[in-house]
Parts: C-alpha cells; sequence; structure tokens
C-alpha cells in the first residue's frame, strides 16, 4: 500500500457526484469571517492538477480543480479578504489574505480558449455532489516542487488505480480545444 499522500479527496476514496447536483458554496479555512463563493451550477472537467500554480491543502502532492462558467459564481460573503495572487499569470487566482485558499481563478484574456470558465476547488465545499475528478493533468510537474524523480512510477500507478488518468499537460480533449483556439486565432481553422 502506497505512502504517497495526493490529495486528501483522492486518498480518502473519490465522492461520486450527485445527480441533479446544480451547485453551493465554497468557503475558505479561516475560522471566522470566512469567504464564501456561491457556484450555481455543477462543476465541469474536474481533475487532479500537479502544476505550481495551483492551490493545494498542505501536504498533498495534486491539486483538485474544475471550472464553472463565470457568470454562475459570485462572491458571497467577506469580498474584502481576497486579493489576486499573480496578477500577469493568465489565471488570475482570487486567494483569502488571510488563510491562502485560492477561492476561485479567473481568465480575463478573451482569446484565451478557457475565457468564461473560472477555475475552483470544490473541497472547500460544505456540501456534497459536485462532479468526481476524472483525470490527472501536469503530473510531471510535482518534480518541480520537490517529488523524488523516483517516486513517479508508484505515483502514475496510484492515480491509474483511482481512475485518473495520468497525462503530463492536460487531457487530451483539453489540449485540443486550446489548439484549436491557437488555429482560430492564426485564422487555419478549417470550421
Ligand atoms: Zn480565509
Ligand atoms: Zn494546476
Amino acid at each position: 500500500m502506497s505512502e504517497v499522500k495526493l490529495h486528501p479527496s483522492l486518498d480518502n476514496g473519490i465522492k461520486p457526484p450527485e445527480s441533479g447536483f446544480a451547485g453551493g458554496t465554497l468557503e475558505c479555512l479561516c475560522s471566522t469571517d470566512k469567504v464564501e463563493i456561491t457556484i450555481g451550477a455543477q462543476t465541469l472537467h474536474n481533475h487532479a492538477c500537479g502544476c505550481s500554480r495551483c492551490w493545494k491543502p498542505k501536504g498533498a502532492k495534486f491539486a483538485v480543480i474544475a471550472v464553472v462558467p463565470r457568470e454562475k459564481l459570485t462572491v458571497t460573503a467577506n469580498a474584502s479578504k481576497l486579493a489576486i495572487v499573480d496578477e500577469n499569470a493568465p489565471i488570475q487566482r482570487h486567494a483569502c489574505k488571510e488563510c491562502h485558499a485560492h477561492l476561485f481563478g479567473r481568465i480575463e484574456n478573451r482569446d484565451h480558449a478557457f475565457f468564461g470558465l473560472d477555475f475552483v476547488h470544490t473541497e472547500l465545499s460544505p456540501q456534497s455532489g459536485w462532479a468526481a475528478p476524472g483525470f490527472a493533468a501536469f503530473v510531471s510537474s510535482i518534480i518541480e516542487t520537490g517529488t523524488a524523480p523516483e517516486l513517479m512510477t508508484e505515483i502514475r500507478g496510484r492515480l491509474r488505480t483511482i481512475g485518473l488518468e495520468p497525462y503530463d499537460c492536460l487531457s487530451p480533449d483539453l489540449m485540443d480545444a486550446l489548439a484549436t483556439q491557437v488555429a482560430k486565432l492564426n485564422g487555419v481553422h478549417p470550421n
């Protein structure tokens, strides 16, 4: 049995989504005056992410992150505690200034393939029923933040065991979406 901790919502058994689930709230980790986000939709493309930018709970090698249409997301409490982690990153991550949890990531570049989608971590939700993670992205990137390269075979094996195909970039569907947008911007998209 592996000792490597991937992420609490992966290590403790992936919770199945609830049919008809239509959204809920996310809360930061502060004990009082929590930042609260309200999402009026089920999430899409939920996945584990090994990149160095996504917010991970303490000790976790991966983030678990999904998207929702930006018009379905509203900050409903303590908005003044939010700050953008890096204004220059393609995804502007809005984090709580006190507990540092990332409440949502937003793309402001209208030419980006994922413009219109906000990135969220549904582990911050008191509700259950959210979409389950379906794949693992940027797996090799966990080496950049200190994981021993020798552990990668074991980690990829564990991801497959829990049903998450490991990719070293995004999944083929999402890589195709990014490339399609480049083709459109270059005026060479066939449709
Ligand atoms: Zn907080
Ligand atoms: Zn990431």
